[in-house]
């Protein structure tokens, strides 16, 4: 089974994100926002027939974990109330699709942040998608200013409230930013891949490990920076008198595989060990484009991996295994 552990509904029908802008506009005026619109299955079954389906064909992957759009989650907008029902509507229509197509979609939740908003406000909603909808996991923002980064970092007793749901839930959380309101950070190109960095380094420097032993964090977009420059890391940690980084880090945090080039692959591949991959495209994501170098899509990263000089049970690894044991309740949910 080929699992793609990074997938955004990104094709959501119209209405959804015209809700949204209606939503942010009413509270800016200090109104209620309109109702919710109404969404046939009908209309939801096209954008993913004709959308991440057709890709998950084209290219042989079985299953995607799918979670709301991410530059969409817009943490920075509104306030408490208006990311609560944001995250509510974003997490309802993901249900939506994994109830339509259960075979290929396997759900992951966002959460209600916002700015200087104790993560205490997401507990309901975390509830909600792991009782109600059957969701493996969450992407949690560890900069929902947007590119200000004005919360504690990923270490601060601040976050511990989601983390004690993580754990009692057995489910991981995706470090994922999401879009930049900041014109120094390009969202895409530069807020993501700092968040992720970023995510890695406040971890890295923090007892969240030591204080939650099975908590589990997926590192999206290939790590950021942190694989390219595993030596410097290596290096702080000893400095810092942490141990090695191995010992500290790879128990509790993995990297996938969104990264839009064989090189970096090969990269990835050398640097961390198997077990700490996870097969992802995002694909329909930031980058949509074929590489004129090699005349394909560059998000098609199952082709990356197909050649990377390992075994076939290490790439059965990255491709099924270690999505199973790191999403501890997938399994479950793919056997019902
Ligand atoms: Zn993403």
């Amino acid at each position: 089974m080929i699992i793609d552990c990074h997938g955004h509904y990104t094709t959501a029908p119209r209405q959804h994100e015209g809700w949204r802008n209606e939503q942010i506009e009413a509270h800016k005026a200090g109104k209620p926002p309109p109702p919710r619109p109404g969404m046939t299955d009908d209309e939801i079954r096209k954008t993913i027939v004709g959308g991440q389906l057709k890709v998950q064909r084209e290219r042989g992957t079985d299953l995607t974990i799918f979670s709301p759009r991410a530059a969409g989650m817009g943490h920075h907008l509104g306030d408490a109330t208006t990311s609560e029902a944001w995250a509510s509507a974003c997490n309802e229509l993901i249900h939506r699709v994994c109830a339509l197509f259960p075979k290929n979609f396997i759900g992951v939740g966002m959460l209600p942040q916002s700015a200087g908003v104790s993560p205490k406000n997401c507990i309901p909603e975390i509830d909600r998608c792991v009782s109600e909808y059957g969701f493996v996991g969450v992407n949690l923002n560890p900069d929902p200013s947007g590119g200000h980064w004005q919360d504690p970092p990923l270490g601060d007793r601040y976050w511990y409230p989601v983390y004690e749901k993580m754990v009692e839930y057995d489910i991981p959380a995706m470090i994922h930013v999401s879009a930049s309101c900041n014109p120094t950070h390009h969202t895409t190109g530069a807020h993501y891949l700092n968040g992720d960095t970023a995510g890695f380094n406040q971890l890295m420097n923090s007892s969240v490990f030591k204080d939650f032993a099975t908590i589990k964090f997926i590192i999206p977009h290939g790590g950021g920076a942190v694989p390219y420059h595993w030596g410097r890391y290596r290096g702080l940690a000893q400095d810092a008198k942490l141990g090695l980084l191995s010992d500290l880090m790879l128990k509790n945090v993995f990297f996938d595989t969104c990264v839009y080039h064989l090189p970096g692959q090969e990269l990835l591949a050398r640097v961390v060990p198997v077990d700490n991959i996870l097969f992802a495209s995002e694909m329909i994501g930031a980058v949509r484009g074929i590489d004129p170098e090699t005349g394909h899509h560059y998000d098609d990263t199952k082709r990356y991996i197909d050649q990377l000089p390992l075994s076939a049970e290490e790439k059965a690894k990255i491709f099924e295994g270690n999505a199973r044991r790191v999403y501890v309740r997938l399994s479950s949910v793919i056997e019902k």
